[in-house]
């Protein structure tokens, strides 16, 4: 019967039976005694399980000992305890099948030596096969799994929104456009301009940036709802914190205010935390050794804690005053920098920090305005390494109030007229958040860029594979 490496490792399989193992290969060596060492992976976990193959195979000298890191394979044999360090349980094996060959294994773009992650990035394909992605993906595939079991668990629903949309949530003018092929023989208007009537669409439409305003219209009747998709933004910055093409978990709740979405968050992050730590113990303890020695560490001193609240006017002033030159000045009323957010989260608290109530003027048209004029109801959850991971809101829930700001912004109100119906037809308070979910990945494995925690990332000038 057929086998995964975990199930071997685990010792799930009982000592002495007989399995046959599918895999990659990940080294060879030989013995003098006529025995060769073969390590297979298959992704079910960190470790390769190493099978130990006798000459007496058929095809020990024609095939097995030119097997090479890459070499698909089948290795058939029986389950013992190993006697070397390492791993507890191997493979005796008594056959080995060969699926493919490496080619040149000279030129084999993954050889086994360390390559650096700008190398890897242009191999997105085969970079798969290494240690790095494949740990990367397991963990970015349990804190999803996480996720979505604890929204079901606390009772939310997943509602998918559309990934085309005519509006801009987010005012900030970093969408791609949705066209057909041959938008070049649409008709132009008088102008000279393209008359997106004549589009696909009848109308402009992109990509979205984000599933918030529709998912508000289903938290405001069906009151705990969440989305977690793609979603898409020309950034123009060369970030290691930015993507074109990210995914975005957005709960949205009836009834809530700031303070509560500020608690889902912390109890959602470490939902989410304990989860790795436990169900992904091999892929981090790969990233304390190479990529972060302090990450473990820090995810469980995250979770034993309770999170630190400050409001944006107290960190402006905590910033002026920390005596540490930033490379932007901060004032009252601008937007905080990665590096601001960073000496909050890293130096300041050293754990991930929750910044509320921003000026009104840095913000989108949708968040709640306070009672002094001048701030919102907004709150970032800051991370240390990172800066921003989650940034949320309490919703304007008053029509007066969201058309002057609408207003005020020179936004269109016809865009926004279904947008304003949830506001005309039983309106509550509401709120909700945006978790980045590239930007948690990077946080909590440690990795230094966030291009390699998405399978095939896109990025400015780079939309390969
Ligand atoms: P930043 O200030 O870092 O550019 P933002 O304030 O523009 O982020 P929001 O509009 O608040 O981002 O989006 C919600 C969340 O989505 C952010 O907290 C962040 O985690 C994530 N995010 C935003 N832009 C990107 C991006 N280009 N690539 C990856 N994640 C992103
Ligand atoms: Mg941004
Ligand atoms: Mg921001
Ligand atoms: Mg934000």
């Amino acid at each position: 019967s057929f086998a995964s490496v975990v199930d071997v490792l685990s010792g799930e399989i009982a000592v002495g039976s007989e399995i046959t193992v599918r895999g990659w290969v990940r080294t060879r060596r030989d013995s003098k005694a006529g025995i060769s060492f073969i390590n297979i992976h298959d992704g079910s976990c960190f470790d390769a399980v190493q099978a130990v193959v006798p000459s007496e195979v058929d095809n020990y000298q024609s095939e097995v000992v030119k097997l090479t890191t890459g070499c698909s394979v089948a290795v058939t044999g029986t389950v013992a305890e190993s006697a070397g360090q390492g791993q507890a349980f191997e493979l005796q094996a008594t056959k080995v099948h060969v699926y493919g060959w490496v080619e040149d294994p000279d030129t084999y773009p993954m050889s086994p030596k360390r390559h650096s992650m700008e190398y890897l990035r242009e191999h997105a394909h085969l970079r798969t096969r290494t240690n790095v992605t494949g740990a990367v993906m397991r963990v970015r595939n349990c804190l999803s799994q996480a996720l979505h079991r604890f929204f079901h668990e606390q009772g939310y629903l997943w509602v998918s929104t559309p990934i085309i949309t005519a509006s801009d949530a987010e005012g900030a003018g970093e969408m791609f456009r949705v066209s057909t092929l041959d938008m070049m023989n649409i008709p132009k208007k008088d102008n000279g301009q393209i008359d997106y009537a004549q589009d696909f669409f009848g109308k402009e439409a992109f990509l979205t940036v984000s599933g918030q305003l529709n998912v508000e219209s289903y938290a405001c009747s069906l009151s705990k709802v969440y989305t977690f998709g793609p979603t898409f933004r020309a950034e123009n910055s060369n970030t290691s914190r930015h993507l074109s093409e990210f995914w975005m978990v957005e709960p949205e709740v009836a009834f809530a205010d700031l303070n509560d979405i500020a608690g889902l968050a912390e109890s959602m992050l470490k939902y989410a935390f304990k989860a790795v730590l436990t169900e992904r113990a091999d892929d981090m303890a790969f990233f304390q050794q190479r990529i972060d020695s302090g990450v473990i560490d820090r995810l469980q001193q995250v979770i034993e804690q309770d999170f630190v609240h400050m409001d944006y006017t107290d960190a402006v002033e905590i910033l002026q005053n920390c005596g540490k030159k930033f490379e932007y000045p901060v004032a009252w009323g601008t937007d905080l920098q990665s590096e601001h957010e960073r000496y909050l989260a890293e130096v300041h608290v050293g754990a991930p920090i929750i910044l509320k109530n921003y000026p009104k003027d840095i913000k989108a048209f949708y968040m709640r305005q306070n009672d002094d004029g001048k701030t919102v109801a907004a709150m970032d959850v800051l991370a240390p390494g990172i800066g921003e991971i989650i940034g949320g809101s309490a919703r304007e829930e008053r029509l007066d109030v969201l058309d002057a700001r609408l207003d005020e912004m020179q936004l269109p109100k016809e865009q926004y007229s279904w947008y304003r119906d949830l506001r005309r037809y039983g309106t509550v308070p509401h709120a909700g958040f945006g978790l980045g979910f590239e930007r948690l990945v990077t946080y909590v494995t440690g990795m230094q860029n966030i291009r390699d925690v998405i399978p095939f990332p896109r990025a400015p000038k780079s939309a390969d594979f």
